[in-house]
């Protein structure tokens, strides 16, 4: 909102020049953060490896050694690195990394080459979004009941286009998950689809079709619900985030035909 401060001359020593970046030193550090996330997560720093020195990475990036340290504090704080007194620092094995951090989800659901995160992220949503849809059955009121009833007409109208029907497929499966009262649990669902939902692949190729067919569940996931048949809404929920994946996963289109299950696929 207003011009950066004084302390972009701090920034502006270096002889690299990285015009497209932002010139306050936080948010410096923080583009700095998302470019080496991104290095560590697609290997380009194996776990155990040192990061490099301050210097080199100054050089790098165009930027003070303040900068490059808030940089690295930060990479700590997402468990990527590990910061040791005279050791300097290591890239941290796979397994430790915070992958409920938004920059290091983003940065491992871009490099998901398997589709095994977005795998994982169908299994957890499909049991959590089971469970939720379990409690949502008694528990929704009147403005739950009214807006699930008018958000199912409109997705009824949306078929064939596939940026609306996304909007509204979300707006859906939240209000369920606000009605049941569990805001950790749609906490984590939130963080898991901000960054799915900027992925390819995730999103997958559906057809008018495919939308079609998930949207049968959808009415079978709400007919449960206004039954208050907890078990029927937690089984049509969980059934309906595999189904669909099953039909727009990349390359998974056959199998599904076969009736098969993607890798990881949750007890159903
Ligand atoms: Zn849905």
């Amino acid at each position: 909102m207003t011009a950066a401060p004084s302390a972009s001359a701090d920034e502006s020593a270096s002889g690299t020049n990285l015009p497209r970046w932002p010139r306050r030193p936080q948010r410096l550090a923080t583009a700095v953060v998302g470019d080496l996330a991104d290095r560590i997560v697609a290997g380009e720093y194996a776990a155990g490896s040192p990061l490099p020195g301050e210097p080199v990475l100054c050089e790098r990036f165009g930027v003070s050694r303040i900068t490059i340290r808030e940089a690295v504090k930060a990479l700590e704080a997402m468990r990527l690195v590990e910061i040791r007194q005279g050791a300097g620092t290591t890239v941290r094995a796979r397994e430790d990394w915070n992958l409920l951090d938004q920059t290091v989800l983003g940065a491992v659901v871009a490099h998901d080459d398997d589709l095994g995160i977005l795998d994982e992220i169908i299994t957890l949503r499909s049991q959590l979004e089971g469970a939720m849809a379990s409690r949502a059955a008694t528990r929704l009121d009147e403005g739950h009941r009214a807006g699930l009833a008018g958000l199912l007409a409109q997705i009824d109208t949306a078929t064939d286009d596939l940026d609306r029907y996304l909007d509204l497929d979300v707006a859906f499966h939240d209000v369920i998950m606000s009605a049941s009262g569990s805001p950790l649990s749609r906490a984590i669902i939130a963080t898991l689809n901000t960054q799915a939902f900027g992925s390819g692949p995730y999103i997958g190729t559906p057809t008018t079709a495919d939308r079609k067919k998930s949207n049968v569940e959808h009415h079978a996931i709400f007919t449960a619900l206004m039954a208050g048949d907890g078990d029927a809404a937690s089984r049509a929920m969980s059934e309906h985030i595999c189904q669909s994946w099953l039909r727009r996963r990349p390359g998974e289109q056959a199998t599904a035909q076969r009736g098969k299950s993607p890798r990881e696929r949750p007890g159903s």
